[in-house]
């Protein structure tokens, strides 16, 4: 580039006026950042995010601890124990997963005949210690009760492609 034209370029501030308008251009086009967290995108229903134990309508859980989640559990993260009720059913007395140690692969919901354990649409459990990411039965519960209404739109979703 010339001497000329650089200083002319200089003096009309070329490249502070290209700059602007580029950014002018941008100004008002559609936003492609999200507010997070108070705006999301959207997530596949096939997304495996936190785990929860699922109930049926009347309350039982749907759980019938045939370890089935256990056995395919390829990271060992799932522990169950079990015993049968005064009514002759199955069901665990024990049901543990180690967040830390999941990969989070689905197979244990893959594996499960009664759609019990399943992985959810939340992502945000994040803690401050490893303690707080050992889920206890209570804990997956209580997660199935707060979020059966996704869980139950997620698996009907899913559904005719199964
Ligand atoms: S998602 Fe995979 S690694 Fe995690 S508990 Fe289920 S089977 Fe185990
Ligand atoms: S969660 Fe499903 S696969 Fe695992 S023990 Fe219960 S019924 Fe069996």
């Amino acid at each position: 580039m010339s001497f000329l034209n650089r200083s002319v370029q200089t003096i009309f501030l070329w490249e502070l006026l290209s700059g602007l308008s580029l950014t002018f251009r941008y100004m008002f086009r559609p936003k492609v950042t999200l507010n997070y967290p108070y705006e999301k995108g959207p997530l596949s229903p096939r997304f495996r995010g936190e785990h929860a134990l699922r109930r049926y309508p009347n309350g039982e859980e749907r759980c019938i601890a045939c370890k089935l989640c256990e056995a395919v559990c390829p990271a060992q993260a799932i522990t169950i124990e079990a015993e049968p009720r005064d009514d002759g059913s199955r069901r665990t007395t024990r049901y543990d997963i180690d967040m830390v140690k999941c990969i989070y692969c689905g197979l244990c919901q893959e594996a499960c005949p009664v759609d019990a354990i399943v992985e959810g649409p939340n992502f945000e459990f994040a803690t401050e210690t490893r303690e707080e990411l050992l889920y206890d039965k209570d804990k997956l519960l209580a997660n199935g009760d707060r979020w059966e209404t996704e869980l139950a739109q997620r698996i009907s979703a899913d559904a005719p492609y199964r």
